[in-house]
């Protein structure tokens, strides 16, 4: 009885360590098909506006160059597809180094409301085009301080309002809000556009998940926009939220750290 018990201690011994490999050479299964798939999507991404530019460059060397008009409109096309593929390697880059922790967040003091209002003047232009509305709610509540960093927290508030104005109606309403809680800050970007289908929802944040392909394209998406406020909010131990109802609105929702 003596001798069997180490036998069975050496046995369960190796039983762990067996499933603790079988644990690991999982992870990396996984790992890989997630890699081969992330080229597969980045691949396919990078295709779309080099052989839409090649399309209207040939087309013009084919003939198309001899009519002014045409050749305007098909330059104009290119140069359309290039700043696409433009934005998608830029935000490509920012991407795969959030992932692999190469951008390390300088959190300061930053008065998120003057952030805000920066944006939204950014975006007036964009805004002016849609007849869309952009409102920073309250009014009573000067500053909004917290602790953030300042470039990727604009690259959060630039990408959700620009979304709001991208996919809200026109002549729609966009309203930023901010709500003071004991620690933190809840803050909350809202349009009364046409919404996400539910069944949506629990993807929206995947690299190059798109609810209507061809309309994010048409806007000049790169589908990557939320996967990175994802990241960069993680970073700051935040998290996003989205709740939307169709044909009234969406708002996406994330909570700052307040600064003392
Ligand atoms: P994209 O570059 O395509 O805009 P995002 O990652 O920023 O990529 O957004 C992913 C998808 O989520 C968009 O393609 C769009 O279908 C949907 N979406 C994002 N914001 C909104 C919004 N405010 N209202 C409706 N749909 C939205």
């Amino acid at each position: 009885v003596s001798d069997a018990n180490p036998l069975k201690k050496l046995n369960q011994e190796i039983f762990v360590y067996v499933a603790r490999k079988q644990q690991e050479i999982d992870e990396l299964k996984k790992l890989e098909i997630f890699r081969r798939e992330f080229l597969a999507d980045v691949s396919h991404e990078l295709k779309t506006p080099i052989f839409a530019a090649q399309g209207f460059i040939h087309t013009l060397l084919d003939g198309a160059m001899d009519d002014v008009k045409v050749r305007d409109k098909f330059l104009q096309k290119a140069a359309k597809s290039l700043d696409g593929l433009d934005a998608l390697v830029k935000d490509l880059v920012a991407l795969s180094q959030m992932e692999t922790g190469e951008i390390r967040m300088h959190k300061e003091m930053v008065d998120l409301r003057l952030l805000t209002l920066e944006v939204c003047e950014q975006l007036e232009h964009k805004a002016n085009l849609r007849k869309t509305l952009l409102k920073i709610k309250p009014d009573q509540l000067a500053h909004v301080w917290v602790k953030a960093d300042a470039y990727r927290i604009t690259q959060v508030m630039t990408n959700l309002i620009e979304n709001a104005i991208k996919y809200g109606n026109d002549n729609g309403k966009v309203v930023v809000h901010f709500e003071e809680e004991k620690k933190h800050f809840v803050i909350s970007v809202r349009d009364n556009g046409p919404g996400i289908p539910s069944e949506h929802l629990p993807r929206l944040f995947e690299r190059f998940y798109r609810v209507d392909k061809s309309r994010s394209r048409e806007k000049g998406g790169t589908g990557l926009g939320l996967a990175i406020v994802k990241h960069i909010l993680s970073a700051h131990g935040s998290k996003i939220s989205v709740a939307s109802k169709v044909e009234k609105g969406t708002t996406f929702s994330f909570k700052l750290e307040k600064a003392d």
